[in-house]
C-alpha cells in the first residue's frame, strides 16, 4: 500500500530528505552553517520512531550541550509526541559517559555515586599531588600538568597507555607518574573529572566485552551532532558502539560542519570528518548546500571571511533569503561606550517590537561580560548569561552544594575542606592540614581521618568536638537519604550545619542576597527527584534552568553559541590580541588563527536578519588601560557586505602586541592555604633525623598507605614510643591503629600509631 509521506518529510529538500531517510547503515552530513544539519537529525530521530524502527530506549542520540539535548528533546515531541519521553539517551558524551559508568561504576574501580570535578576541584587536587612530590609550584604548574591530563584523556590515553617518554617536559619526566597518582586518588576520593566521563567508560568498553556487547544491542541507531567537534576519545567511544556484532550495525548518522570546528584546543580533530568514510565503508555522504537561516548579506559576509583559511574541505552555499540589511561594522571609543551603543540598539529594537529572546550578544572572552551586565542592570534589560556558571559561581551556592555533595559522597575531600571549618567552627589550618596529611598517608579521605582523629588525642579542644559532631551528622544526613525528601534534608542540614545560621548573623550588605539565593538553590531542587539526581545536574550542566519564559537578552560565550540562531546578534571585541586570541597565536601559530577564525564564522552564521561587528580602541583589561587595533577580520569582511561607522575613533596608531600581552586567560586560581601550611608543617612534624628509625616520618607520602584504620597495630604493648606533640612513653594498649600511651610528661593519651615511632 502506496503510503503518503509523513508531514515531516515534505518539508524537507532532496539532500536532508535523504540523510533522513537512508535509516540503514552509516550515514555523514557534511554542510556549512545554518544547512539543516539539526534539522536532519531531528527529522530522522523521529522518522526512527515514527516508522516503528526503533523504540525511544533503542536510540542514542549526541548532541553539544544539554541546553541542545532539551531542544531536541522538544522538537521530537512535537513530531511524535509523547513516546519521546523514553528517550533515555539523548543528551552531550559527556552525560551519556556518566550514566553508564554509573550503572558500571565497581568495574572501573569507582561507586555509582561517585562525584564529577569541576575544573577548580580538578586543578586543587593537582596541586596537592605536586605539592606532596616537593615539586616546584612555580616551576612546574597545577594548570600545566591538568592541562596535559585533559590532552591525553581527550585523546584516550589512560596513564598505562602512555609511552615512557609522553609527558616527558613536566617535572623532569614525572608526568606520566603525576598522571597515574592523579588518577589513583581520584578513585580513593570516589571522583571522575570530565575526561574521566569517556576515558573510563572507553575502558570499561574494553575491559568487559560483555557489558560492550550489551550496549551494541541495545544502541541500534546513534545520532551525533556537531561531529566536528568530537575528540579522538568520543570518536573511539562512538565507534566501539556502532561497529559490534548483530544485526542492525553501523547505524549511526553524524552530522557537521568542518568549518565550525573550534574545539581543536580541547582536542577535537576534523580529522574525524576525513575517518569517517574509511571507518564506516559504504557510508551516504550527504552535502547539503542551502542555508535557510540567514539573509544574503550575512551569508556572503561569513563566506568571505571563512575563504581566507587554508586548511578547509570547501563549500558553497547559498541562501534564497532576501539581501537583508548589511553586516553593521561600529569602532568605538572604549568598552564602555561599545557596550552603550549595543544596549541602545537593543532598546531600540525591543521598541519596534523585537523579542529580547531573539537578540544574543556573544563575545569572545567571558571577562568581556561584565561591561555589558553592568550596562543592562543600569538600563533595566533583562538578560540571561547562558552557559556560564554564574549562579553556582556563588560562594554560598557553591559551600551549600558542597555540604550536600559531602552528604551523598564523604569521601568528597575538595567539598569537605571548603566546609569542614564554614561556619567556623575552631577547625583550623593546622587541623585541616593533619587531616589531609593523615588522609593521604594512608590512602583515605580526610573524612575518614577526621571521624578517626577525633577519637584521639591528635586533635584536641574544639576543633576535636567539631570534628566528632560534624562527621557524626554527615553521618546521620547520609543515613536520611533515601527516607527523607532531598528538599528537606537539604534545609536541615543547612539549617543544623550551622550554615544559614551563619548568614543570618552576617551583618554584611550582601549577606541577603545570599539567604535569597540559598532558598532559590533549595527551590530549584523540586525540578529533581533525588539528591542524586540535583547533584549530578550540578556536576554537569552549569547552566542555570532559571526563568526560561521571561523574554531576555542572551550573552555567551562564542564557543558557547554553537548550534544556536538569533535574529539580531551583536559580536563585540574584534581586535587584535582579544580575537583573534593572542594565546591562540602565541600557542598555534597558524593553526591557531584559522581556528579563531571559524569562530568568527560560527558568530556570523547565528545571526539571521542582523548582525553586528564591534571594536573598541582601548579597553580595561585586569585594570589596565590599553589601545587596540581592530581585529584582522574586519578587514577580510568583504567590502560589499559590510556597513562601516568608526565614528571617528583614531585606529591604527595603537601598540596591539602591549594590548595582546594582557590578554591572558581569565581563570581564577583557588588557593587551598591549608594545604600551603601543611606542606610548611610537614617538618615540623618529621622527627628529627637522630631518632629516624625504622619507622620514618609517617607524613611523608606513601610510606603509611598499608597502614589503614583496622590493621593491627606493628607495636606491642610496652614499646617505648616518640610521638612529635606529647614526647615519650610505653604503650599501655593497643586498639586497631590507635594506640593508648602513658607519656612521661603529658600523661595518659590514644593516639594514632602512625604519629609515633619506636624509641
Ligand atoms: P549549524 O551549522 O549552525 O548547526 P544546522 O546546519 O544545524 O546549523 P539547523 O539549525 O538545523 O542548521 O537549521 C537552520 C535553520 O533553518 C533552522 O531555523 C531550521 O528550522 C531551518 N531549516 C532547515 N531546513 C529547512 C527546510 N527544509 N525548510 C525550512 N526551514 C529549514
Ligand atoms: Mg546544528
Amino acid at each position: 500500500m502506496a503510503r503518503r509521506p509523513a508531514p515531516y518529510l515534505e518539508t524537507l529538500n532532496d539532500g536532508q530528505r535523504a540523510a533522513v531517510e537512508a535509516l540503514d547503515g552509516p550515514v555523514l552530513v557534511l554542510a556549512g552553517a545554518g544547512t539543516g544539519k539539526t534539522r536532519v537529525l531531528t527529522t530522522r530521530l523521529a522518522h526512527l520512531l515514527n516508522t516503528g524502527r526503533a523504540r525511544p530506549g533503542d536510540i542514542l542520540a549526541v548532541t553539544f550541550t544539554n541546553k541542545a539535548a532539551r531542544e531536541m528533546k522538544h522538537r521530537i515531541g512535537e513530531l511524535v509526541g509523547e513516546v519521546v519521553e523514553g528517550m533515555a539517551w539523548l543528551g552531550t558524551f559527556h552525560s551519556i559517559g556518566a550514566k553508564i559508568i554509573r550503572r558500571h561504576a565497581e568495574l572501573v574501580g569507582l561507586k555509582s555515586d561517585f562525584t564529577i570535578l569541576d575544573t577548580d576541584d580538578q586543578i586543587r587536587l593537582i596541586k596537592q599531588l605536586i605539592r606532596a612530590e616537593d615539586l616546584d609550584e612555580k616551576r612546574w604548574p597545577a594548570r600545566q600538568l591538568a592541562g596535559l591530563i585533559d590532552h591525553w584523556k581527550n585523546r584516550g590515553l589512560g596513564p598505562g597507555d602512555l609511552k615512557s617518554d609522553d609527558g616527558f617536559a613536566f617535572a623532569n619526566g614525572r608526568g606520566k607518574e603525576l598522571y597515574a597518582a592523579y588518577q589513583a586518588r581520584l578513585k580513593v576520593l570516589n571522583a571522575a573529572d570530565f575526561g574521566d566521563l569517556i576515558l573510563e567508560c572507553l575502558r570499561l568498553f574494553r575491559e568487559n566485552t560483555d557489558v560492550l556487547n550489551r550496549y551494541q544491542e541495545r544502541f541500534r541507531y546513534m545520532l551525533v551532532d556537531e561531529y566536528q567537534d568530537t575528540n579522538v576519545a568520543q570518536y573511539l567511544w562512538m565507534r566501539l558502539l556502532a561497529q559490534g556484532g548483530g544485526e542492525a550495525r553501523g547505524n549511526i548518522a553524524c552530522v557537521g560542519d568542518d568549518d565550525q570546528s573550534i574545539y581543536g584546543w580541547r582536542g577535537a580533530e576534523v580529522d574525524n570528518i576525513l575517518r569517517f568514510e574509511t571507518d564506516f565503508p559504504g557510508a551516504t555522504v550527504v552535502r547539503l548546500e542551502r542555508n535557510y537561516r540567514s539573509t544574503h548579506h550575512i551569508l556572503a559576509a561569513a563566506s568571505g571571511l571563512i575563504a581566507h583559511n587554508e586548511g578547509r574541505l570547501g563549500k558553497t552555499l547559498h541562501t534564497e533569503a532576501t539581501e537583508g540589511e548589511k553586516v553593521h561594522v561600529r569602532g568605538l571609543w572604549d568598552a564602555e561606550e561599545e557596550a552603550r551603543m549595543i544596549s541602545d540598539e537593543i532598546e531600540a529594537a525591543h521598541a519596534r517590537g523585537h523579542k529580547l529572546d531573539e537578540i544574543a550578544i556573544l563575545v569572545r572572552a567571558s571577562f568581556q561580560m561584565r561591561e555589558f551586565e553592568d550596562r543592562f542592570v543600569m538600563a533595566d534589560i533583562p538578560y540571561r548569561v547562558i552557559g556560564g556558571p554564574r549562579f553556582y559561581e556563588r560562594q554560598e551556592i557553591r559551600d551549600a552544594v558542597a555540604y550536600l555533595q559531602v552528604t551523598a559522597n564523604p569521601d568528597n575531600d575538595l567539598k569537605f575542606e571548603r566546609i569542614v571549618n564554614t561556619p567556623r567552627r575552631g577547625v583550623g589550618d593546622t587541623t585541616v592540614a593533619l587531616l589531609a596529611a593523615t588522609a593521604r598517608a594512608r590512602g583515605t579521605s580526610m573524612f575518614r581521618a577526621a571521624q578517626d582523629l577525633a577519637q584521639t588525642d591528635e586533635i584536641r579542644g574544639k576543633a576535636r568536638t567539631s570534628l566528632k559532631t560534624l562527621t557524626a551528622d554527615f553521618v546521620r544526613w547520609r543515613g536520611l537519604i533515601d527516607t527523607k525528601s532531598h528538599i528537606e534534608l537539604a534545609e536541615m542540614i543547612l539549617d543544623e550545619s550551622g550554615y544559614t545560621e551563619m548568614w543570618q548573623q552576617d551583618r554584611s550588605p550582601t549577606a541577603a542576597g545570599r539567604l535569597e539565593n540559598l532558598k532559590e538553590l533549595i527551590g530549584q531542587m523540586e525540578e529533581f527527584d533525588s539528591l542524586a539526581g540535583f547533584l549530578e545536574h550540578i556536576s554537569l550542566v552549569m547552566d542555570t534552568a532559571e526563568d526560561r519564559d521571561i523574554d531576555k537578552v542572551s550573552l555567551m560565550t562564542l564557543h558557547s553559541a554553537k548550534g544556536l540562531e538569533f535574529g539580531t546578534v551583536f559580536l563585540p571585541g574584534w581586535e587584535e590580541g582579544l580575537f583573534p586570541h593572542q594565546r591562540s597565536l602565541d600557542e598555534s601559530g597558524k593553526a591557531g588563527l584559522e581556528e579563531e577564525r571559524r569562530l568568527a564564522y560560527v558568530g556570523i552564521t547565528r545571526a539571521k536578519a542582523n548582525a553586528w561587528i564591534s571594536f573598541a580602541s582601548n579597553r580595561r583589561i585586569h585594570g589596565l588601560w590599553a589601545s587596540a587595533i581592530p581585529s584582522r577580520f574586519v578587514d577580510e569582511l568583504p567590502a560589499s557586505e559590510v556597513d562601516v561607522d568608526t565614528g571617528g575613533n583614531g585606529f591604527g596608531n595603537a601598540a596591539a602586541s602591549r594590548f595582546a600581552a594582557r590578554t591572558e586567560p581569565f581563570t581564577s586560581t583557588y588557593d587551598t592555604p591549608g594545604w600551603r601550611r601543611a606542606q610548611a608543617n610537614r617538618d615540623a612534624f618529621a622527627p628529627a633525623p637522630a631518632r629516624a628509625g625504622p619507622r620514618r616520618n609517617p607524613l611523608i607520602e606513601g610510606e603509611l598507605v598499608a597502614s589503614s584504620t583496622g590493621t593491627p597495630s606493628p607495636f606491642p604493648v610496652g614499646t617505648r614510643i616518640f610521638h612529635l606533640k606529647f614526647g615519650y612513653g610505653t604503650i599501655a594498649s593497643v586498639d586497631g591503629n590507635k594506640l593508648t600511651v602513658e607519656f612521661e610528661k603529658a600523661g595518659r593519651k590514644r593516639v594514632l600509631d602512625s604519629f609515633v615511632e619506636e624509641h
